[in-house]
């Protein structure tokens, strides 16, 4: 970690006592301070309102048993989690994760992020996380519905569209939030469409929804791009991952005229010179819920997949992180600077190592942090939840275009906020300024609560 002003080391010293055992929530918190500086010093205000110790501790923390029954009539366990981190801005607002890793540090970092990353959109909205170590894969279809029933059953007593309004995250997608709907109306006998987001078409979702993730994490590139006068027709872009927000970031990428060449999930990589194939992609990982080795088998010829190794030293101008949280780390860094990567933007929450930032950053790589880049997901949420409220649906391309003007918005105020501050040029330090004064110009207002 480098350096911390003065006014936030004993802060940051009791974030880590007050939170043993969560390094994934004391690295998001040291990332933001570290951007903090400046902001202390033209900021007094918010040490007399002990604005900063405020928001590290999330407002409400939920964990709760989540039982359910297998298809062979077996009780199975697992543990749930929502974080309610800061609604100042607005009802608490932030997916739900269902992997294995997942636990209450991975939960309050996402929420911790959210908060800040939903205030970059300039929407009413606050930040929370929720999930379940709960793995999805393997499990039937009415396996995954059993346990989001008994999930949302709990999870039903804290949420609602003035309260806190969960939408998906990894392992949470289109069927899983159908189950998690269906279930909270029939709890509560009513059609709150505004509770959840990323809803199915059909019954209160927002066209866009499932792409915005991805295609806002291409609109952000596209400004980035701009700025420097070039664009990303012909670029050469890599991306991990294969879920939803990699596989919406490929689709941008090539209607923008760039080639993705390689993408990604737990179990290794495939490279496609000739640009991955999204209708084969989709067809194996949505509905076949197959893994991107059978992706490889089934084009054949000169498409590789490789086990283990890193997607990192696939030689590229652009990378795109969208898989998860610290895959890209020091060692991916090299040997991307390596091969004369220009700009790396994340698509996934975090998914670069404090050491990775600083070793791109060094080696004079253009670098974007995810609460601004992926930011479009949570916007688009925010789209949805306007649609909800006033019983209207919007076409796709209006959508798209909405969510095309709020990333030039954010991009442009990350940068402008970075200069404001004396650190041109700096996409991270520019993305925490502008959050978490926005978040704690608001909570001055709203007193001691
Ligand atoms: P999905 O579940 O759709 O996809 C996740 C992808 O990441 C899969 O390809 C998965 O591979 C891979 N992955 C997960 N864990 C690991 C791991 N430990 N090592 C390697 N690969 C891994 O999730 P999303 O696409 O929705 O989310 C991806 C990232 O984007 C997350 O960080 C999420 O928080 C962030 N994000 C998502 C938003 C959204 O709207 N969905 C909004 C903003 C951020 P496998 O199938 O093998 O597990």
């Amino acid at each position: 970690m480098t350096t911390l002003h003065s006014a936030l080391v004993s802060v940051y010293d009791e974030v880590v006592e007050r939170n043993p055992g969560e390094p994934e929530f004391q690295q998001a918190v040291a990332e933001v301070f570290e951007s903090l500086a400046p902001v202390v010093d033209k900021h007094p205000e918010y040490a007399d309102g002990a604005i900063v110790q405020r928001l590290v501790e999330p407002e409400r923390q939920i964990i709760f048993r989540v039982p359910w029954v297998d298809d062979a009539g077996g009780v199975r366990l697992n543990r749930g989690f929502r974080v309610q981190f800061n609604s100042t801005l607005g009802p608490y607002k932030g997916g739900l994760r269902f992997h294995p890793s997942v636990n209450l540090s991975i939960i309050k970092f996402l929420g911790f992020e959210q908060t800040f990353k939903n205030a970059l959109t300039g929407m009413p909205i606050g930040g929370g996380k929720g999930g379940a170590d709960f793995d999805p894969k393997g499990k039937s279809d009415a396996e995954v519905m059993r346990f989001c029933q008994s999930y949302m059953t709990e999870l039903s007593r804290h949420i609602g569209e003035y309260t806190d309004v969960p939408a998906g995250d990894i392992g949470v997608g289109g069927r899983e939030l159908g189950y998690l709907f269906g279930q909270y109306k029939r709890l509560t006998n009513r059609y709150e469409s505004g509770v959840l987001t990323g809803k199915g078409i059909g019954w209160g979702g927002s066209l866009v929804r499932t792409e915005a993730t991805g295609y806002g994490t291409v609109f952000f590139v596209d400004e980035m791009l701009r700025r420097h006068g070039e664009t990303l027709e012909g670029k050469r872009i890599i991306v991990s991952g294969s879920g939803n927000v990699a596989r919406y970031a490929i689709e941008k990428a090539h209607q923008l005229g760039a080639t993705v060449v390689a993408c990604s999930d737990s179990g290794g990589y495939v490279v496609d010179e000739a640009g991955i194939d999204l209708e084969l992609l989709t067809e194996i990982k949505e509905r076949r819920r197959g893994r991107v080795a059978d992706y490889a088998a089934e084009k054949g010829g000169a498409v590789r997949h490789i086990v283990g190794g890193q997607i990192w030293d696939v030689p590229c101008a652009i990378a795109l992180p969208c898989a998860t949280q610290n895959e890209l780390d020091e060692r991916g860094a090299a040997a991307l600077i390596r091969t004369g990567v220009r700009i790396v933007a994340e698509g996934a929450n975090m998914p670069t190592t404090p050491g990775g930032i600083a070793a791109l950053r060094a080696g004079g790589v253009l670098f974007a942090p995810g609460k601004a880049v992926n930011a479009g997901g949570v916007a688009t949420s925010a789209l949805e939840m306007q649609q909800n409220a006033s019983r209207d649906s919007w076409s796709f391309d209006y959508t798209e275009e909405r969510l095309a003007d709020i990333m030039r918005g954010i991009h442009d105020r990350v940068l402008e906020t970075a200069d404001t501050y004396g650190v041109p040029d700096d996409y991270v330090a520019g993305a925490n300024i502008a959050g978490v004064t926005q978040v704690a110009d608001a909570m001055l207002a709203l007193g001691v609560i």
